[in-house]
């Protein structure tokens, strides 16, 4: 097989803010080879990021409209292009590699692909998100954050759901990759949520189930429950989708504890806080830290604020109510981008 077209590709993906990063053995290939047909990738590595009609892609690419649009076609069945109409002409996009198309492959997710990406998230050395900004930023449980504190909407999952028209959930692509490589993990598996400004965006969807309000914060709340870490974009918004992720099958998380890459994920701007008169060093916050940010001291139970990630997973555990999420010294945590183009434009300078 010649890989010319599948390097082309990789090169393509590799100049969008999230990067598609080259290894020595080149697996990255092979996984592109899994999810294009040659003809496919020949005609991707001719679009860019901003959406195009088909007429412009397919002059760049030297082929007649007809089969282009056929082409472009088949890779928005596939879910691995973006499109929209744009007046009255439907134009198309490249999508990121991850987060992108790779979560849209859930349909289409074997242990082949599976095995691939497994390959290529530990050559990388978990970088799958590349370097610079992180790509997710941790919410924190709101119950947990000090009551006093002013918190913005962006903070506050329950908010960035209240505020959508439409709901939906789909199973977490990385818990279902984990599964097919023989490692499972015990968490729940279908609680990726997604929503949009809409109505309806999810009823014909053959990734998403569609569902109401009340079941996608029911399903925020199990989550919790279940201590997982809710994370999203890193920008302040519009978001549509929220994670809610574990270390042990979560390609981000992952990276944080495997390869010890703490920018893999940016912290929520809050940090638990041990009340030192109440807490009984009983251990159970211990036990629902994912990141072993906790542990017993001569007293009392004790946080290291490096490790911490203000997920708030702990507070709710503590029934002698010690804990509490409280503000990071400012300009610790910075504020994220405004919205994903100016994340985009962080993840270049930086
Ligand atoms: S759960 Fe509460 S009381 Fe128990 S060790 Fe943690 S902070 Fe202390
Ligand atoms: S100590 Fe652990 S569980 Fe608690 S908020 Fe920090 S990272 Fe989350």
């Amino acid at each position: 097989m010649n890989m010319d077209v599948y390097k082309k590709l990789a090169l393509k993906l590799d100049d969008l803010p999230n990067w598609f990063m080259a290894t020595e053995s080149g697996i990255e290939l092979r996984l592109l080879e899994k999810i294009f047909t040659p003809e496919e990738a020949e005609l991707a590595a001719e679009m860019f990021f901003v959406k195009e009609p088909a007429s412009l892609i397919a002059s760049r690419a030297n082929l007649p409209e007809k089969q282009a649009r056929q082409i472009l076609k088949n890779m928005v069945r596939k879910r691995v292009i973006k499109f929209s109409k744009r007046e009255r002409e439907l134009v198309y996009g490249l999508m990121p590699f991850v987060v992108g198309f790779y979560e849209e492959l859930l349909p289409r997710m074997d242990q082949e692909l599976a095995e691939l990406f497994e390959r290529y998230f530990q050559e990388t050395g978990g970088e799958i998100t590349g370097k610079g900004l992180s790509v997710h930023r941790v919410i924190p449980v709101e119950e947990s954050v000090d009551f006093e504190m002013e918190i913005f909407p962006y903070e506050r999952a329950s908010d960035l759901l209240e505020k959508a028209k439409s709901w939906g959930v789909r199973d977490c692509i990385c818990r279902v990759q984990k599964k097919l490589i023989g490692d499972p993990c015990d968490h729940p598996i279908e609680n990726c949520l997604v929503f949009a400004p809409i109505e309806g965006a999810f009823d014909r969807s053959d990734v998403d189930r569609a569902i109401t309000k009340e079941e996608a914060l029911k399903i925020l709340n199990e989550a919790e429950e279940a201590g997982l870490v809710h994370t999203t974009g890193n920008y302040q918004g519009p978001h549509y989708y929220i994670c809610n992720c574990c270390t042990c099958s979560c390609g981000i998380l992952r990276a944080v504890v495997e390869f010890n890459k703490p920018s893999a994920i940016t912290k929520s701007d809050f940090l638990v806080v041990i009340d030192g008169d109440l807490c009984v060093s009983c251990g159970d916050c211990i036990e629902r830290c994912q990141f072993d940010a906790l542990e017993l001291g001569e007293l009392v139970c004790e946080v290291d604020p490096g490790s911490c990630v203000g997920c708030g997973l702990c507070v709710p555990v503590c029934q002698d109510e010690a804990m509490v999420l409280i503000r990071r010294p400012e300009g610790e945590v910075l504020p994220p981008p405004e919205n994903i183009r100016t994340w985009g434009e962080v993840r270049f300078e930086g």
